[in-house]
């Protein structure tokens, strides 16, 4: 992969930087703007090396030019964190000269999506210079994630895409052991790829969320109404086999909080077992676990979260997200987390900066650790 320091004398030119400030607008102002700031190192070095910017991003999912999905009140915040004029070019075929320039949102053009030959080219008129530091939109061919790299003078993967790359890589290589990777959340056919790789590189894998339900229904356990994808079943039925449980590295819930509906204000019941009434639903895991969980968190060298270990947004179900996120923020180990919903529940205790590594990028993150071909990476090292 190739880093900024290769792109060589960049003073006075124009530098094209994908970043990703795919952030929540909240009454016309951006909202929580984690995103933007850490890109900001790159930016601040391109600058000081003398470089002009022009920054790419995508906000949102526009169908059709929606001014609610316009980057103008992003190009005000970029402009108050780098402490400079911030202008905002609505015209890919008229784009100012200034020492900032910021294009609208790049999913305003049709072809960015299909990766368009022709849209790449247009871009890649705009710049000798390319970084890309969008790392959470690497694992899509895009034309400002792809198209556009073969087309312009030199490029390179910017400091947040380096540094995200380099944790997953030292992790999944050379991790210090033990090395307990913690899988939550609800999608359990989105991540049972992942956790195949770690029942191969981890030596723990603790299982929690509604992505324990399925392993809970395959080894005959009943799951009353709780969340429970049918295309999981199949998945974990052969994470089961393949770990040999329960004598391998896997590690299910033992107790459970179960409720009457999905809602703060549900009837709540504590279950010292994991067979859920009809007419229940397993929200979080029990005290039990949580002690379990825990301890092997402290136990362990290296840890990665991906995934809410309960319905954390209600408070009767955080229990187990917030033991786990204080088990983390309290050890010595190297600790990870990838995926958006572990980072909003992090965030949501208060303790985002107790980590060693947050990722932005939890769809790329994953796809990374499964060994999937990320296109924007592939074209940083060709
Ligand atoms: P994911 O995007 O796969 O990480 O899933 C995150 C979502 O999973 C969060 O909104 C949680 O509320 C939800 N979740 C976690 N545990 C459970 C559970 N036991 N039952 C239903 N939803 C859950």
């Amino acid at each position: 992969m190739r880093t900024i320091d290769s792109l060589g004398e960049i003073d006075g030119q124009r530098v094209l930087v994908r970043v990703d400030f795919n952030v929540p607008i909240l009454d016309g102002k951006v909202g929580d703007d984690t995103r933007m700031r850490r890109a900001i190192p790159t930016l601040e070095a391109l600058r000081e090396r003398g470089a002009k910017l022009l920054l790419v991003s995508h906000l949102g999912r526009p169908k059709d030019r929606e001014p609610e999905l316009s980057l103008a009140p992003v190009a005000e915040r970029a402009g108050q964190l780098l402490h400079a004029e911030v202008q905002l070019a609505p015209d890919l075929d008229d784009v100012p000269d200034g020492d900032v320039v910021m294009l609208e949102n790049i999913r305003y053009e049709p072809g960015e999506t299909k990766n368009d030959p022709e849209l790449a080219r247009r871009l890649a008129s705009l710049a000798d210079y390319y970084v890309n530091d969008a790392f959470g939109t690497s694992h899509r061919e895009h034309a400002s994630t792809a198209g556009i790299i073969p087309l312009v003078r030199r490029s390179a993967a910017g400091l947040l895409f380096q540094s995200e790359v380099d944790t997953i890589r030292l992790i999944m290589n050379h991790a210090d052991r033990p090395f307990l990777a913690i899988m939550g959340g609800a999608k359990v056919s989105d991540k049972i790829a992942v956790m195949d790789r770690f029942l191969d590189v981890a030596d723990v894998v603790l299982v929690g969320g509604a992505m324990a339900t399925p392993f809970l229904k395959v080894l005959g356990h009943e799951i009353g109404e709780g969340l429970c994808e049918e295309a999981g079943l199949e998945p974990a039925r052969r994470a089961l086999e393949k770990d040999g449980y329960p004598g391998g590295k896997l590690r299910l819930p033992v107790d459970l909080v179960v409720a009457d509906s999905f809602s703060g204000d549900a009837e709540v019941q504590i279950l010292p077992g994991v067979d859920v009434p009809d007419g229940w639903m397993q929200l979080d895991i029990g005290s039990k676990t949580r002690t379990e969980y825990v301890a092997e968190i402290r136990k362990a060298r290296t840890i990665f979260w991906n995934g809410p270990i309960g319905a954390f947004e209600h408070k009767p179900f955080a229990a187990g997200s917030l033991a786990v996120a204080q088990a983390m923020a309290q050890t010595e180990a190297t600790t990870v987390v990838g995926g958006g919903d572990s980072a909003a529940a992090l965030a949501e205790f208060g303790l985002a900066h107790s980590v060693t590594h947050l990722s932005t990028g939890g769809g790329a993150a994953l796809k990374l650790i499964e060994g999937t071909t990320l296109p924007g990476l592939e074209a940083l090292k060709a």
